[in-house]
């Protein structure tokens, strides 16, 4: 038997069965079909709360939309976060239907083409330039449309935060301009007119190490200080970055935010004079969506293969990518996972929950133990509410999209 990854708080069971935002597994499916992503706005409130109860009131919190662009789940985080990350124009054209504002709205992502750059300056979205190239191709699209960009530079930091389960930063990166490079890039933007709106710093992802976090803060705000006095300008504004990582595996322990929260404390109550007006924020994805997501698919078949069970489903890698392993993990471990319509009842047997698509890849839970499941039955992948539906190969064997819903928004 292998171990499942812990379930996140905040589900219970009614009759059962699991129960999201106080509603039952099979009665969210009957009324939007399988498979299913529930999302429980509550929770993503309540995280919302705990962040701001926990860091620095002077800290800005941006969602990085690209975790979850549900559109309702979009309009929710608009009325909690301060800002909107996005990483293309179809992320700008999907944040401005939910209502986000553009002057809350910061662009970054390599790649820029003009026609993202012109909507993102004649809105006034804020640009994070990624290379000293793009921003002269910002400073000439502004000049045609007869509007001052509103220009940042993503900085490649010359380090990388630790425990990091992607790297974005430290060393070669196609992501954000060289240390070294960026005051030379600050005094040309400035010089040209443009509204200089300062750094955007990001140093990684997904860690549960508090003091690996307030390490890497404390590097970014030495960073950008350098970076400031090198460059000759006060920074109205500067994103930290993010990394704060959820638990997913077997072992893995939330993020001490207090902790983190204390570190920062000290940190603004000592700022340089170069920073002294500086706008701190910090963008986070997972941490804000992910736990407050479940994925839900339906077993179409009970069957054992060399006396192993199998429990096939109607989901799968093409909706829910990362819970197989083939998301930027090392080792596949297993998410967590459970018998929704079995929910808290004791493991009887091992079992692997597998999914509809025509290749090995598609194993959503490796030997668990659950309680016994049959046809019918639903399962249900936790930790679903970051880099599923967006981040899977939806077409892959074409089985299509699955449904989502925003549940329990009324708090
Ligand atoms: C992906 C990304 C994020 C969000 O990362 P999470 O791990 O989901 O918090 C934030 N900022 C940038 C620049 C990113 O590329």
């Amino acid at each position: 038997m292998k171990p499942l990854g812990p379930i996140p708080p905040g589900f219970s069971a009614i009759d059962g069965e699991l129960a999201i935002g106080g509603r039952k597994a099979s009665a969210l499916v009957a009324e939007a079909g399988s498979p299913l992503f529930v999302y429980d706005g509550a929770l993503i409130s309540g995280r919302v709360a705990a962040l701001r109860a926990a860091l620095p009131e002077r800290l800005g919190l941006h969602y990085a939309m690209k975790a979850n662009p549900f559109a309702p789940v979009l309009r929710h985080m608009a009325g909690l976060v301060d800002g909107f990350d996005i990483a293309s124009g179809g992320e700008l054209a999907m944040a401005e239907a939910a209502g986000v504002l553009p002057e809350q709205i910061s662009f970054a992502g390599p790649g820029k083409r003009d026609a993202d750059l012109e909507a993102a300056i004649a809105r006034g979205v804020t640009l994070n330039l990624e290379s000293a190239r793009e921003g002269e191709r910002a400073l000439a699209i502004g000049e045609k449309l007869g509007r001052a960009p509103r220009l940042a530079i993503r900085v490649n930091p010359d380090f990388d935060l630790k425990g990091s389960g992607m790297k974005m930063g430290g060393g070669a990166k196609p992501f954000g301009v060289d240390a070294a490079a960026v005051p030379a890039l600050a005094r040309r933007i400035i010089a040209a007119g443009a509204e200089w709106r300062g750094f955007h710093i990001y140093a990684g992802s997904q860690t549960l190490d508090a003091a690996a976090i307030a390490e890497m803060q404390a590097a970014t705000i030495a960073l950008a200080e350098r970076l400031a006095e090198d460059s000759g300008a006060t920074l109205p504004a500067c994103n930290l970055g993010g990394g704060f990582g959820i638990p997913y595996f077997p072992g893995d322990a939330p993020l001490d935010l207090h902790a983190v929260g204390e570190v920062l404390g000290e940190q603004f109550a000592a700022l340089p004079a170069v920073l002294a007006e500086t706008a701190f924020c910090i963008e986070l994805g997972r941490y804000l969506v992910g736990e407050a997501g479940v994925y839900l698919a339906r077993i179409i078949d009970r069957k054992e293969s060399h006396g192993e069970v199998f429990l096939v489903t109607d989901g799968g890698l093409h909706h829910q990518l990362a819970a197989s392993g083939n998301f930027g993990t090392v080792v596949r471990r297993n998410y967590p996972s459970a018998i929704a319509t079995k929910f808290g009842a004791a493991a009887e047997e091992e079992a692997s929950i597998v999914g509809c698509l025509c290749t090995p890849l598609d194993r959503l839970a490796d030997k668990g133990g659950f309680p016994r499941a049959e046809e019918g039955d639903l399962v249900a992948v936790f930790c679903a509410g970051a880099y599923g539906a967006s981040a899977s190969p939806v077409h892959f064997l074409g089985h299509g999209p699955a449904a989502e819903r925003l549940v329990n928004t009324n708090h």
